[in-house]
């Protein structure tokens, strides 16, 4: 299905798809078979063909009960995973993140709890004390028209949500212009310690460094995404010469990936952010891979504040008391909105009659 990086969906945005998923099961609750729904997360297109041509029929007609007699999706992950070779990651880990996202939906259900208590019930750890979960707002992509004034008018509604903390997109236009954005944003904000920026991967070296250096004097929260993900030395000597905080891992989808990231990328583990998706990064179970080798080599829980602004992940960073979720109120409908009820079973796609009608309609 199509889906727009802004509040109007009639705004060209490149194209962006992304998939959605049923997975019925045989276990009946109430009388009726349980059902998990997922989707792709934002950012990366639609993966429908390796779902449909290779994950789907894995899964189907196979027994996923685990050990506590649950439906278990570590269980349907190695089922998915069978006969996949590391390496070559490609986007085959945003198709098992989908199917992933699924079927945690349905064991959440089945069991009758919110995403979030049945994570932590399956990994057997105690949840973290507090009843809330940080979030800010994403968003402030570049718009064709009225850049300037749609941009204000976007932070004052965040801002009118109750946000403290915005992040903002840069890096596809002239410094000179991301400046202007960025003072624009400013104006509406506290200080920049209230303001991300993310350039979505679009520099090179020189770019880079000139824009961290402009960037120096507004003490912004973090700056995202600075160059390609796999340019380590990019990164690296960016992170040697600006002081504030840097976010990576958003496009890196594997553990092999995210220890090569660690090693060379420069990044500061007392100051730095992993932004490592969820569901791109083969859903939970290998997402969980990534966060338990990074803890192992130091870094808090704290540094992570996973992409993706939807339901999903704030369950997610409520479940291992990550750093905080990035939510999308304005973009990305139906599924950019954060948690609704924290108490309803599954994910809570069930609060939202938009998201919903379009999971029904997949039969
Ligand atoms: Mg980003």
């Amino acid at each position: 299905m199509p889906i727009s990086r802004y509040a109007d969906p009639a705004l060209p945005s490149g194209g962006l798809t992304t998939s959605v998923v049923a997975v019925v099961t045989d276990a009946v609750r109430n009388g009726r078979p349980v059902v998990g729904y997922g989707f792709s997360s934002f950012g990366r297109f639609a993966q429908s063909g390796l779902i449909r041509e290779r994950f789907a029929p894995r899964l189907i007609g196979t027994d996923l009960e685990g050990p506590a007699g649950d439906l278990d999706p570590f269980r349907a992950w190695q089922v998915m995973m069978a006969g996949e070779k590391p390496g070559g990651h490609g986007e085959r880990c945003v198709a098992v993140g989908t199917l992933d996202m699924a079927l945690w939906d349905a064991a959440a259900k089945a069991a009758g709890l919110p995403l979030y208590r049945q994570v932590a019930r399956s990994l057997g750890v105690a949840l973290p004390v507090g009843e809330t979960i940080a979030a800010y707002a994403g968003g402030g992509y570049y718009y064709p028209h009225d850049d300037g004034v749609r941009l204000r008018e976007e932070i004052r509604d965040f801002v009118d949500r109750g946000f403290t903390h915005v992040k903002i997109k840069i890096g596809g236009a002239s410094l000179a212009r991301d400046l202007a954005r960025i003072e624009a944003a400013l104006e509406l904000l506290p200080s920049g310690a209230h303001l991300a920026v993310d350039a979505m991967n679009a520099y090179d070296a020189a770019l880079a460094g000139g824009a961290a250096e402009a960037f120096e004097p507004y003490g912004l929260w973090w700056f995202e995404d600075v160059c390609d993900p796999l340019d380590f030395e990019t990164l690296a000597t960016v992170a040697q010469r600006y002081r504030h905080p840097i976010a990576a891992g958003e496009a890196i989808f594997s553990e092999a990936e995210a220890k090569l990231l660690d090693r060379y990328g420069g990044l500061r583990r007392e100051r730095d952010v992993l932004l490592f998706d969820p569901v791109h990064c083969y859903g939970l179970p290998g997402f969980l891979q990534i966060v338990r080798t990074l803890e192992g080599r130091g870094w808090p829980r704290s540094a992570f504040w996973p992409h993706g602004g939807h339901a999903y992940t704030s369950h997610v960073v409520r479940a291992l008391g990550l750093g905080g979720a990035e939510v999308n109120p304005r973009c990305f409908a139906p599924f950019g909105g954060g948690v609704q009820d924290w108490e309803r079973p599954g994910i809570g796609f069930e609060a939202d009659p938009a998201a919903i009608a379009l999971f029904q309609a997949l039969g």
